[in-house]
């Protein structure tokens, strides 16, 4: 196995030893270093922040609290919050590949973009495109196939022809529908 491989993998491996409810019942916060250790040394994370990587993880705050869907950057100060219930029930490699995505909006916001520019629908706006972009370069990396990767993209609230321009947007191929 590849070494960067190896990396994801011990990433991944180290979710699964965390993830039963770290922190009790309320909402917590804490340092992304903190709890998703390791990740200062993944070359997808290296290639969002640069030489400023492990800074930047040591005081990016995580928030964990009890909504229902996954993850998203907070655009009033650029924290990224995150589902409990994902965290604990999630697929291991979309939570990795979410993360991601995620630090990818943590970079925008830090360039000063706005992450949720009403002008745009989900799928056509231009942070959430670079973004998927990003996240399905490192998901093909990784070793996922097309298909595992539409399956990934095929959230419940995003529709069949939002997916349509999706993947056009980011330049995948479309082979079938899926549900996920
Ligand atoms: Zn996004």
């Amino acid at each position: 196995m590849k070494s960067v491989e190896y990396l994801v993998f011990s990433v991944l491996r180290f979710f699964r030893k965390i993830s039963i409810n770290p922190f009790g019942f309320g909402n917590s916060t804490c340092f992304f270093a903190d709890f998703f250790k390791g990740f200062d040394k993944v070359p997808a994370v290296q290639g969002i922040f640069g030489e400023k990587t492990s800074e930047v993880l040591r005081l990016l705050k995580v928030e964990f609290t009890w909504f229902s869907g996954y993850m998203y950057v907070d655009d009033t100060d650029g924290h990224i919050v995150i589902s409990r219930n994902y965290l604990n029930s999630g697929d291991r490699t979309f939570i990795y590949l979410d993360l991601i995505h995620e630090l990818y909006h943590v970079k925008q916001f830090m360039n000063g973009r706005e992450l949720f520019d009403p002008k745009f629908s989900y799928v056509d706006r231009p942070t959430e495109i670079e973004a998927y972009r990003y996240t399905v370069e490192e998901a093909k990396r990784i070793g996922l196939s097309n298909e595992q990767i539409l399956f990934y993209l095929k959230t419940e609230w995003i529709t069949s022809s939002d997916l349509d321009k999706l993947t056009k947007n980011i330049g995948l191929k479309r082979t079938e529908d899926l549900d996920r």
